[in-house]
């Protein structure tokens, strides 16, 4: 094989695609990753997952100290943030992922092309290097994994200073004396708590009825009031229309309401897929509003383009573009590859943690069928009161009739470890008694759960 063809090109080297290069290795292909940025890893290990849990980490730590120890009867103190350190840290944690995929590359004989490539045609993409230096990759089968950027509002763009997107807010240079947030959803949330608990006022404009639409309702309900508690203001149907910046201050605009002055602006509105400039169109790529169609074995239907991860839509999570690589390239090989959507977790990383798979209550109404509900709360869990941790709830949905496990719900300390149970068993396709007959070890967290699931048949043991 020429030096330049290759079984498998991988356009971009996020979660979804160096995932897919190295499974690709895995199953004894010769493997091109095209990647444009001077780190692999993508959005998830530069900008996004890692950085930001880097972020909450240290500020849970710092809230601990400063709140909880008193609870554990601890005095130590008022605790001082040092954000330069903090920031250096967050990138020491960055690195080292980055370095991981580099290695994982190397160790499966992954070739990582750096440049911006562009898709010549349905076998050929062409990559041109920083210094203008241009390769042209030859691919059996060619892998789109181009992944997402912010959302920009036309009428308040990002500047890089104080109208900031993600990638701004992870790195603030000081604790802002007042951060506006523009969207109520995982990103606002999450980074508006790093914030909020170095001591930041932070106020979150959300334009929908509530913080986080789409997650389950009841959940949100008891979530909004806990991060109200902690000192965030929230303001939900909330229309944004404007933003102005004078000197080291932005106002924002909101309809219907006094402007409101901010130090710093996070505008976190969602993400769209980023497909453009790269040759899809013109080389027939099917595509909606700038997300690459494919079918249910990720094929776009052009020569052997298969497309994966943020860029084909659906929801925005490294594991799902993680996954989505794995059972793209198993196919690219003859094999059989799946992702079950039906059991693929949902984490919003604030503390509490939210976390869930499967159905929300809602949606499980609308299907029309029976369902059962079971609760159970973590203020009746022995562990969580140890932890001192007791605010929020473990919630489990099963069908009626078979008792079949199709939504459950975690508010609580840990939850985004807590989900792995309640994944693992929505791909088991368990009932909720499955779950309630199984041991759990005591005292633990997870004993939330099993207690749940017991409520769901209506036999809870500890409320
Ligand atoms: P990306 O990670 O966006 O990777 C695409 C890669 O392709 C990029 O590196 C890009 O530079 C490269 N590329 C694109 N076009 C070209 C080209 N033409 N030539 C060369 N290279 C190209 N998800 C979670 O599951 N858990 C979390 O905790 C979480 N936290 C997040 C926090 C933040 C602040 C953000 C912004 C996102 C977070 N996400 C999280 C979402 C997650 O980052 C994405 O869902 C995930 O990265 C998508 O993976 P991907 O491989 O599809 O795309
Ligand atoms: P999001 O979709 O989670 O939230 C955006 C919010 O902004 C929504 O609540 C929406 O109603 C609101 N909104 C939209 N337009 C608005 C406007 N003009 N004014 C006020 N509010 C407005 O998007 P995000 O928080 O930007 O995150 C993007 C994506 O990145 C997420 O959807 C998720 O898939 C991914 N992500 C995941 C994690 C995680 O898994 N923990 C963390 C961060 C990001």
């Amino acid at each position: 094989m020429a030096e330049d063809s290759f079984d498998l090109v991988v356009l971009g080297g996020g979660p979804g695609g160096y995932v897919a290069a190295i499974r690709g290795a895995q199953l004894g292909m010769k493997v091109a990753c095209v990647e444009k940025e001077d780190a692999l890893g993508g959005t998830c290990v530069r900008v996004g997952c890692i950085p930001s849990k880097a972020l909450l980490d240290s500020t849970e730590l710092f809230d601990q100290i400063r709140h909880k120890s008193k609870v554990h009867g601890i005095s130590v103190g008022e605790p001082e943030i040092d954000v330069a350190a903090m920031l250096e840290r967050k990138d020491g944690v960055v690195k080292a992922n980055t370095d991981g995929v580099k290695f994982l590359f190397k160790k499966n004989k992954v070739e990582w092309v750096r440049g911006f490539g562009r898709l010549a045609s349905a076998d050929t993409v062409e990559v041109e290097a920083q210094d203008g230096k241009k390769r042209t990759l030859k691919g059996k089968h060619v892998l789109l994994a181009t992944g997402s950027v912010p959302v920009e509002l036309p009428f308040m763009p990002f500047d890089g200073e104080r109208i900031l997107d993600s990638t701004g807010a992870l790195a603030l240079p000081e604790v802002p004396g007042h951060l506006v947030v523009v969207g109520g959803g995982v990103i606002g949330l999450e980074l508006g708590s790093v914030w909020l608990r170095l001591g930041a006022k932070v106020t979150v404009l959300e334009m929908a009825p509530t913080i986080l639409p789409g997650m389950d309702a009841e959940i949100v309900r008891q979530a909004d009031k806990i991060f109200r508690k902690q000192g965030f203001e929230i303001r939900t149907g909330t229309k944004v229309t404007g933003a102005e910046r004078k000197g080291e201050k932005v106002t924002v605009s909101v309809e219907g309401a006094e402007p409101i002055e901010a130090d710093y602006v996070l505008v976190a509105v969602g993400r769209r897929a980023y497909t453009e400039g790269m040759g899809f169109e013109e080389a027939g790529i099917p595509m909606e509003r700038g997300v690459i169609r494919v079918d249910e074995r990720f094929r776009t239907g052009v020569g052997n383009v298969y497309a994966i991860g943020d860029a084909i839509g659906g929801r925005m999570l490294a594991h799902k573009a993680e996954e989505e690589g794995v059972a793209a390239v198993e196919l690219a090989a003859g094999k059989h590859g799946h992702v079950n959507y039906d059991a693929v977790a949902n984490v919003v990383y604030t503390w509490p943690e939210i976390a869930s798979v499967g159905m929300t209550e809602e949606e499980a109404k609308a299907t029309g069928r029976e369902y059962r509900v079971g609760k159970f709360p973590f203020s009746a869990n022995g562990r969580a009161r140890a932890m001192a941790e007791t605010d929020g709830m473990v919630k489990v949905i099963a069908d009626a009739e078979t008792d079949r496990l199709i939504g459950l719900h975690i508010l609580g300390p840990r939850a985004s470890d807590l989900i792995a149970e309640a994944a693992l068993a929505m791909e088991f396709e368990s009932s909720a008694e499955d779950i309630g007959i199984s041991v759990h070890a005591h005292p633990t967290l997870p004993e939330a759960i099993k207690e749940a699931a017991l409520a769901a048949v209506g036999r809870a043991i500890h409320i």
